[in-house]
């Protein structure tokens, strides 16, 4: 079967502007991710291309075929260069255009000219190596977690290395006796995979910004924008998560609730910036003393809370220990300040791993308040006797206040 080369070439041309248009028309409702726009912009320049393309034998071969190349050549590198800008990494003239000088600095070379093969040889080299590399880059920044990441790193994978066949490949396939270049059969192949290929990544490139913008909301709705770690909801239903996990395979857990001393008094002393830094050096410090299996949370204000995974009591008691003595290190000073910032640490532990975590978060609660009672920068574990301890202070104090008034 053949197919027919100059349908296919003015198919492509207007699937390829329609698609440009369509990215640039993402981009310009959401504006936050450049890179849509130079996707858009690759597209563009290959439907002018292909244009050019399309005009063989109607204008000199120097436009239709070495500007053709030249152009086609940049789209591809502008693709390239959106994949960086997605990844945040810097845009690189030299690399750019490299491709397009390259190429038309060797066709005014006769031998260059004369030789179909080594034209053909640069020309997939190139867009193989701009292909590749575009894959690379989002292969490098695949720490983020883009589902739609892997088929783009595939599908670009794919495509060089059908370029980097093609050499071998041209030679293997009939050409035939009337137009060697442009009834191949190889030519045929090419441009409808070309054509495949550029509505695939067109789709894909446009899931991968939106799986970014879905993703970022998401973690803007669940991070804590100041400290960097989960905020009271995102904390919350992680530890919804471990109790499910917990009911099918119980664990010992404990959960520590932690609050600053004296925060107040740093805010006033020192101003409220000194005392935002103060808080991210207190997240830090619980952060690096907490294992992988560990879930930490700020659930307010100067309060955080922690669940420890799988610890005993003394592991647990010394896993707060650790948290309020990192964090006395890391808080005396701040910004040139000396703060002596230190953080009361109240502790409940569920020895049968059948995590209640409101009821918990309760219990540590008492813990640190008793902590707080006997001279903050401590950590009280709840038990029975620090309950009843709690409750009949607070009969107490409701037996002193009748009889005041
Ligand atoms: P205690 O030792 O009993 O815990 O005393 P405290 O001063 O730490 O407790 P208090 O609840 O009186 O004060 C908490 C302060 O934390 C009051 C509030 O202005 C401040 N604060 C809450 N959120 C932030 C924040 O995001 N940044 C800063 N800088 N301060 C905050
Ligand atoms: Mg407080
Ligand atoms: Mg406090």
């Amino acid at each position: 079967m053949a197919l027919d080369v100059n349908t296919l070439f003015l198919v492509t041309i207007y699937v390829e502007a329609m698609l440009g248009l369509l990215l640039l028309f993402a981009w310009i409702q959401n504006a936050s991710i450049h890179a849509v726009a130079w996707w858009g912009s690759a597209h563009l320049l290959r439907a002018a291309s292909v244009m050019l393309f399309g005009m063989y034998g109607s204008v000199p071969d120097a436009i239709s075929i070495d500007l053709a190349n030249g152009i086609l050549f940049t789209a591809f590198a502008v693709m390239w260069t959106g994949a960086r800008v997605f990844d945040g990494r810097s845009i690189q003239p030299v690399y750019l255009f490299g491709g397009a000088i390259v190429w038309l600095f060797a066709c005014r070379m006769p031998l260059f000219q004369e030789s179909l093969d080594a034209r053909i040889l640069l020309s997939s080299g190139l867009i193989t190596a701009y292909t590749w590399a575009t894959a690379y880059e989002f292969w490098r920044g695949r720490s983020e977690p883009l589902v739609s990441r892997w088929p783009a790193i595939f599908m670009l994978f794919a495509h060089g290395a059908l370029f980097l066949l093609r050499t071998p490949l041209s030679l293997a396939l009939p050409w035939s006796p009337t137009n060697q270049v442009f009834d191949s059969v190889w030519l045929s192949v090419l441009s409808f995979e070309a054509l495949l290929f550029t509505i695939a990544i067109a789709f894909i490139l446009l899931a991968m910004a939106k799986e970014r913008t879905e993703l970022r909301h998401k973690t803007a709705a669940l991070v804590d924008p100041l400290t960097g770690i989960p905020n009271r909801r995102a904390f919350l239903e992680n530890a919804a998560v471990l109790a499910r996990r917990q009911a099918v395979e119980p664990q010992p857990v404990a959960v520590l609730l932690a609050d600053l001393d004296h925060f107040k008094s740093i805010n006033d002393r020192f101003g409220h910036a000194v005392g935002d830094h103060v808080l991210q050096v207190f997240a830090m410090s619980a952060s690096e003393a907490l294992g992988p299996g560990d879930l930490v949370g700020r659930l307010g204000g100067e309060e955080f809370a922690v669940v420890l995974n799988d610890v005993s009591r003394e592991d647990a008691f010394a896993a707060a220990d650790r948290i309020r003595a990192a964090y006395a290190e890391a808080a005396a000073a701040v910004d040139g300040h000396l703060i002596g910032g230190t953080v009361s640490i109240g502790v409940a532990i569920c020895d049968d791993g059948l995590l209640d975590v409101a009821a918990l978060l309760a219990q540590a609660d008492e813990a640190l308040y008793c902590a707080k009672e006997r001279g903050r920068n401590r950590v009280e574990v709840a038990s029975l006797e620090l309950i009843m301890e709690r409750a009949r202070d607070a009969a107490g104090a409701r037996v002193a206040a009748a009889s005041a008034a």
